[in-house]
């Protein structure tokens, strides 16, 4: 075993995100813009070369691989990508496979999901009302995730619910969507909107929603206490002892965790990103492409690439205006 992954800040890297697509049948408004113009085929890592990169990470010491996007499950058989990572499952190196995802095929592969070893899945969902859902998404329909959370569930698969929390348009949802959860086991985590890509004409700061206003008014219904559950990731969760769910709070702008971070991302063309809010990073392609024999020349660069990671984002909304702003949009990072 090759000696793990820490950062100069002292933190062991073993989480990895990767986004294996920048594309998407969604384009959420916060997320994308409209007309959004995709990367060419040729410089996405392949299923290939995604199971070396992700194999060699593993051998560093990563635990904990997210498959994220874009949407990843309409990446063309991204299934055998799944079904190979197994054998790290199988062998124990890897702890956890997982991935985030809109929900819209999950009808189609939750089976073949809970077959490749999958066990929870995080589905993004802001609102449960037809109209709003469809205008959140531009493209998305509730009924085509509804059906898929079901297929999950039926199939076996744990599900959270991620929601944006976004001023002025789920403000109004934020009890029944927690009921709706509470009936389906389902936990829920709010996420605070960050600064992340041109989205057109959308309003960053008209959208920010603050985590801590929403944690106040869902108190003012239940009893919440703090638990020390963490997931790896930056959220941090209370239960409602009256419906004995977990609720989570992703706190980017309000309150950043970035000292316990253990992550990094991969994006679909092979850069590593040390950090979501910051533009540094590192071209694994290149190491992995002009080295193809070579694991060793990859797992310089990435523990170089390590070697760089930054004590945190600088996102901030506080002085009514959007600082810290980086122009990758999420689906490029993989939120
Ligand atoms: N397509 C998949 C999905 O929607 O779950 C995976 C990729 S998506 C980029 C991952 C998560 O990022 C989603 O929960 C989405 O709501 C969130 N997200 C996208 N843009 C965001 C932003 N600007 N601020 C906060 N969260 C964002
Ligand atoms: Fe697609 Fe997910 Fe971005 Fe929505 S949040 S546009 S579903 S990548």
């Amino acid at each position: 075993m090759s000696a793990p992954l820490i950062d100069p800040f002292q933190r062991p890297i073993s989480y990895l995100r990767v986004s294996v697509t920048d594309r998407c049948d969604f384009r959420c408004v916060y997320c994308m813009s409209e007309d959004m113009t995709f990367l060419p085929k040729k410089d996405l890592l392949t299923l290939e070369e995604l199971d070396r990169m992700c194999s060699t990470f593993i051998r560093l010491g990563v635990e904990k691989l997210r498959i994220t996007g874009g949407e990843p499950l309409v990446r063309r058989n991204i299934l055998s990508f799944f079904h190979a990572m197994k054998r790290h499952l199988d062998s124990g190196a890897l702890k956890e496979l997982t991935l985030t995802t809109n929900g819209s095929q999950l009808a189609r592969f939750a089976d073949e999901l809970v077959t490749a070893g999958v066990r929870r899945v995080n589905v993004s969902m802001d609102t449960l009302d037809e109209d709003k859902f469809a205008k959140i998404t531009r493209w998305g329909r509730l009924p085509q995730v509804m059906a898929g959370i079901e297929a999950a569930q039926a199939a076996g698969l744990k599900i959270k619910i991620n929601a944006v929390a976004l001023k002025g348009f789920n403000e109004d949802e934020l009890f029944t969507m927690t009921e709706w959860c509470a009936a389906r086991d389902m936990d829920l985590t709010w996420i605070e909107v960050m600064p992340m890509g041109d989205i057109g004409n959308e309003d960053r700061l008209g959208q920010y929603w603050k985590l801590t206003d929403l944690r106040a008014r869902l108190a003012e219904r239940y009893t919440l206490t703090d638990l020390p559950d963490r997931t790896g990731g930056p959220a941090r969760y209370v239960r409602i002892e009256e419906t004995g769910q977990r609720i989570g709070f992703i706190t980017p702008l309000t309150h950043n965790f970035c000292e316990s971070c253990n992550r990094v991302r991969l994006t679909c063309t092979g850069e590593l990103f040390m950090c979501l809010g910051q533009e540094d990073n590192a071209d694994l392609r290149a190491a992995l492409r002009n080295h193809p024999d070579d694991d060793g020349k990859l797992e310089e660069a990435i523990r170089a690439a390590i070697a760089l990671k930054p004590k945190g984002h600088d996102f901030d909304y506080s002085r009514q205006s959007v600082d810290g702003r980086v122009s990758r949009h999420m689906s490029h990072t993989g939120g």
